[in-house]
Protein backbone atom coordinates (compact mmCIF):
# COMPACT_ATOMS: atom_id res chain seq x y z
CA UNK A 1 0.00 0.00 0.00
CA UNK A 2 1.33 3.37 -0.95
CA UNK A 3 1.28 6.39 1.45
CA UNK A 4 -1.42 7.94 -1.27
CA UNK A 5 -3.41 4.63 -1.50
CA UNK A 6 -3.16 4.72 2.90
CA UNK A 7 -4.67 8.49 3.19
CA UNK A 8 -7.60 7.26 0.61
CA UNK A 9 -8.01 4.24 2.16
CA UNK A 10 -8.36 6.32 5.83
CA UNK A 11 -10.70 8.76 4.01
CA UNK A 12 -12.70 5.88 2.67
CA UNK A 13 -12.69 4.47 5.93
CA UNK A 14 -13.78 7.90 7.94
CA UNK A 15 -16.88 8.28 5.29
CA UNK A 16 -18.49 4.86 5.49
CA UNK A 17 -17.62 4.07 9.45
CA UNK A 18 -16.51 7.02 11.24
CA UNK A 19 -19.26 9.60 9.69
CA UNK A 20 -16.86 12.13 9.86
CA UNK A 21 -13.62 13.45 10.87
CA UNK A 22 -12.56 14.19 15.03
CA UNK A 23 -11.79 18.02 15.11
CA UNK A 24 -7.58 18.38 14.70
CA UNK A 25 -7.42 18.98 18.03
CA UNK A 26 -9.20 16.14 18.97
CA UNK A 27 -7.02 14.16 16.47
CA UNK A 28 -3.77 15.79 18.34
CA UNK A 29 -5.37 14.14 21.67
CA UNK A 30 -5.76 11.29 19.98
CA UNK A 31 -2.06 11.03 18.31
CA UNK A 32 -0.67 12.01 21.99
CA UNK A 33 -2.64 8.99 23.58
CA UNK A 34 -1.72 6.44 20.94
CA UNK A 35 2.19 7.73 20.87
CA UNK A 36 1.55 7.17 24.64
CA UNK A 37 0.21 3.78 23.77
CA UNK A 38 3.32 2.81 21.80
CA UNK A 39 5.65 4.43 24.97
CA UNK A 40 4.45 2.06 27.35
CA UNK A 41 4.82 -0.88 25.52
CA UNK A 42 8.22 0.10 24.44
CA UNK A 43 8.92 0.87 27.98
CA UNK A 44 7.95 -2.23 29.38
CA UNK A 45 9.53 -4.23 26.56
CA UNK A 46 12.87 -2.10 26.13
CA UNK A 47 13.26 -0.68 29.42
CA UNK A 48 12.76 -1.00 33.30
CA UNK A 49 9.40 -1.55 33.83
CA UNK A 50 7.30 -4.47 33.91
CA UNK A 51 4.32 -5.67 32.03
CA UNK A 52 1.03 -5.97 34.10
CA UNK A 53 -1.81 -8.59 32.89
CA UNK A 54 -3.63 -5.64 31.30
CA UNK A 55 -1.00 -5.01 29.28
CA UNK A 56 -0.93 -8.24 27.25
CA UNK A 57 -3.72 -6.80 25.12
CA UNK A 58 -1.20 -3.91 23.58
CA UNK A 59 1.25 -5.10 20.91
CA UNK A 60 3.87 -2.66 18.93
CA UNK A 61 2.68 -3.13 15.17
CA UNK A 62 -0.90 -2.59 16.62
CA UNK A 63 -0.21 0.63 18.28
CA UNK A 64 2.40 1.85 15.60
CA UNK A 65 -0.87 1.41 13.11
CA UNK A 66 -2.79 3.40 15.31
CA UNK A 67 -0.55 6.10 15.23
CA UNK A 68 -0.37 5.97 11.21
CA UNK A 69 -3.96 6.02 11.57
CA UNK A 70 -4.63 9.22 13.08
CA UNK A 71 -1.38 10.53 11.64
CA UNK A 72 -3.38 9.93 8.46
CA UNK A 73 -6.24 11.29 9.43
CA UNK A 74 -4.75 14.54 10.41
CA UNK A 75 -2.98 14.75 7.23
CA UNK A 76 -6.54 14.19 5.11
CA UNK A 77 -8.22 16.86 7.17
CA UNK A 78 -5.63 19.79 6.91
CA UNK A 79 -4.92 18.91 3.23
CA UNK A 80 -1.39 17.00 3.55
CA UNK A 81 -0.10 14.90 0.67
CA UNK A 82 1.69 12.76 2.90
CA UNK A 83 4.25 11.31 -0.37
CA UNK A 84 4.93 14.83 -1.06
CA UNK A 85 5.48 15.78 2.48
CA UNK A 86 7.74 13.01 3.18
CA UNK A 87 9.94 12.65 0.09
CA UNK A 88 10.65 16.36 1.05
CA UNK A 89 11.20 15.70 4.59
CA UNK A 90 13.41 13.17 4.03
CA UNK A 91 15.05 15.30 1.25
CA UNK A 92 15.58 18.25 3.70
CA UNK A 93 17.11 15.35 6.23
CA UNK A 94 19.45 14.00 3.86
CA UNK A 95 21.01 17.16 2.44
CA UNK A 96 21.37 18.77 6.04
CA UNK A 97 22.46 15.81 8.15
CA UNK A 98 24.52 14.09 5.42
CA UNK A 99 27.45 13.97 7.49
CA UNK A 100 26.04 14.83 10.83
CA UNK A 101 25.66 11.30 12.04
CA UNK A 102 28.47 9.77 10.29
CA UNK A 103 30.69 12.52 12.24
CA UNK A 104 29.11 11.57 15.85
CA UNK A 105 31.11 9.60 17.30
CA UNK A 106 28.87 8.62 19.92
CA UNK A 107 26.64 6.50 16.86
CA UNK A 108 30.16 4.82 16.71
CA UNK A 109 31.07 1.57 18.58
CA UNK A 110 29.13 -0.07 21.33
CA UNK A 111 26.63 2.09 23.47
CA UNK A 112 26.73 -0.15 26.44
CA UNK A 113 30.89 -0.03 26.49
MG1 LIG B 1 -3.78 2.11 20.57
Amino acid sequence: MTLEEAQQRVDDWINKVGVRYFSELTNLAQLVEEVGELARILSRTYGDQSFKPSDEEYNIADELADVLFVLICIANQTGVDLTEAFEQNLHKKTSRDHMRHKDNPKLHGDPNA
